[in-house]
């Protein structure tokens, strides 16, 4: 949401001169910071340690009616500790942020809380009165306790680093991120827009679109609460000049250091197209999360001159638009070819670096291409007591200039009965397609791929894939095919069962005794060595001899998911 409160006029009549035909900008109170980060300002990297050029600000605390609960101390910590750790850490050490904190100032009790300019007037005066020197800092930041009828959390003059006269507004919140965006405003940079065009990336006619002005989730003058892009870091002076390069023709490949390194390697590749405007590539890590917007991969923004501040407006593409609200990075592996036929190849990330092709006037996106048969294997059922629950597969397209949104997975059973199931690609990862219970038996599987421009054509089907139900294995220690003396009793026949699966456990064993004239008896045998899963029937079927002849002896087995094994065999029990 974009809140331009401070009208030109306005500005030119606090006098900041040069700055003056520069609106300032807000950020929202509610939630200005949706996204988490992989840092929060408490545990950003203290270094460098220290800064080459400070801002100096002095921060005056001034209310007209009441006080609230924040100190001087705590926006001190805020400001120049919290937001000046993060300040050196982003610029890598261009920037710093020193200053003092006056004490509660009282301002008249006829002062508008709504009212910016008289307010600062004010407080500025107050401030002098009170024997501080505004004068001598390049920026005066006021602190007020919360003004509910305005919308704000924080404002900023626009400006340059290094200019003075800067001005900075916090309403009442005294948080480190909402400081950092209202001083980088100070600094020049406007809000990190993000461009939505429904199911397409970006069209060439952009109409259809819209941009949200604070959209970009991973930068802080957008959504993001601690995170700046390189392309930010690069407008604002904070990249050096190997950080950034620079494609006009033809076709190169770069290797791209994560822009959250310490590295001082190219950050930023810059595909000029034309006129002032870019597309900027950079290389984010994932922090972990679940979110699929937090995977490892290659940003991409619209950066172009913008009209009103004579600054670049920096505008996220979403390169993946399957999802109605993600902004999505290009994955290794997938490309993505600007309305203007520039093609951002990824062609391998790391948690360090990310390998990136860039091409100019490349062929026009297609629709994906023909895959190769899968391979494919039966995923382990997560629950034990199921049959396999789904087929395993590596995919593998070439997504024609445009990375692949989703899948349709086709499995074929013996009877030739279809299932299909869609799959996001959420970047080609290997997945398990729930594809509802395999029953055992033996399938085939083949899948095609679709993009933002269509769907491709489905592989050729797979090799079969077995789906076979695991049995418990039975063998005979001392009977199989062999002559036994008697006297030989039940107890002393011996089998050894192997469960049908790691996990699985033997839960009950039978042994039928069969005679030259059919079944003479059974017995549930006990286990008589849990390591080996020994059994026997127990010595109450010492007494059961078994007289000489030829007999069979059936195990039966069943495991503790009801998996059944059975084994017969021939033994001979001879005279003594
Ligand atoms: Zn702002």
């Amino acid at each position: 949401m974009l809140i331009r409160t401070l009208a030109a006029a306005t500005i030119l009549s606090l006098g900041l001169g040069a700055l003056a035909a520069v609106p300032a900008s807000a950020v929202v109170p509610s939630d200005p910071h949706v996204r988490e980060s992989a840092y929060s300002y408490a545990d950003v990297p203290a270094s460098p340690k220290k800064a080459k050029k400070n801002t100096k600000t002095l921060v005056i605390m001034a209310y007209a009616k009441k006080k609230d609960s924040t100190t001087p101390a705590l926006l001190k910590k805020v400001y120049f500790d919290q937001v000046d750790r993060w300040m050196r850490w982003q610029s890598a050490g261009r920037q710093g942020e020193k200053g003092t904190v006056t004490k509660w100032l009282k301002v008249s009790s006829s002062t508008r809380c709504t009212d910016q300019e008289q307010y600062m007037t004010r407080a500025i005066a107050a401030a002098k009165s009170a024997g501080y020197k505004p004068g001598k800092y390049q920026r005066i930041a006021l602190y007020f306790p919360l003004c509910k009828q305005l919308f704000w959390a924080g404002l900023g003059t626009m400006g340059r680093a290094g200019d003075h006269d800067m001005r900075l507004w916090i309403n009442g919140t005294p948080e480190p991120a909402v400081i950092a965006h209202e001083s980088l405003h100070n600094y020049g940079l406007i809000h990190s827009a993000a461009i939505d065009c429904g199911k397409l990336s970006l069209p060439k006619k952009t109409s259809g679109c819209s941009v949200s002005e604070y959209g970009d989730l991973f930068d802080v003058m957008g959504f993001a609460g601690v995170e700046m892009s390189a392309s930010a870091k690069l407008e604002v002076g904070w990249l050096s000049k190997k950080q950034s390069a620079t494609i006009r023709k033809g076709s190169k490949t770069f290797t791209v250091v994560a822009n959250d390194s310490s590295s001082t390697k190219l950050k930023v590749v810059r595909v000029d197209l034309g006129r002032g405007s870019y597309l900027d590539v950079e290389y984010r890590t994932g922090v972990g999360s679940k979110d699929p917007i937090d995977r490892d991969g290659v940003l991409v923004r619209v950066v172009r001159p913008h009209s009103d501040f004579d600054h670049y407006a920096r505008t996220l593409v979403d390169v993946q638009p399957n999802n109605e609200s993600t902004y999505s990075s290009l994955p290794a592996g997938q490309s993505w070819t600007s309305p203007g036929k520039a093609r951002v190849s990824v062609i391998s990330t790391d948690a360090g670096k990310a390998v990136v092709s860039v091409t100019m006037k490349a062929p026009a996106a297609g629709v994906p291409a023909i895959p190769a048969p899968p391979a494919v294997s039966a995923a382990p059922p997560e629950n034990r007591n199921l049959p396999a629950s789904g087929v395993a597969w590596l995919p593998s397209v070439s997504g024609n200039g445009m990375p692949v949104l989703e899948y349709d997975l086709q499995l074929v059973n013996a009877a030739g009965v279809v299932t299909t199931t869609t799959v996001d690609a959420l970047g080609g990862a290997l997945l398990s397609a729930g594809v509802g219970d395999l029953d055992y038996g033996s399938y085939q599987v083949r899948y095609r791929a679709r993009n933002e421009i269509g769907t491709g054509a489905y592989s050729p089907l797979s090799v079969p894939l077995v789906v076979a139900e695991p049995l418990p294995v039975v063998a005979f220690v001392n009977v199989e095919n062999q002559t036994v003396v008697a006297p030989f009793t039940w107890a002393q026949a011996v089998a050894t069962v192997s469960p049908s699966a790691a996990g699985y456990e033997i839960s009950r064993v039978y042994f039928t005794f069969i005679g030259p004239n059919g079944p003479i008896g059974t017995c549930e045998a006990i286990n008589t060595s849990v390591s080996i899963y020994q059994f026997q029937c127990s010595s109450d079927y010492d007494a059961s001899y078994l007289e000489p002849g030829n007999y069979l002896l059936k195990v039966d087995v069943l495991d503790s998911f009801s998996h059944a094994g059975t084994r017969t065999v021939a033994f001979t029990v001879a005279e003594p």
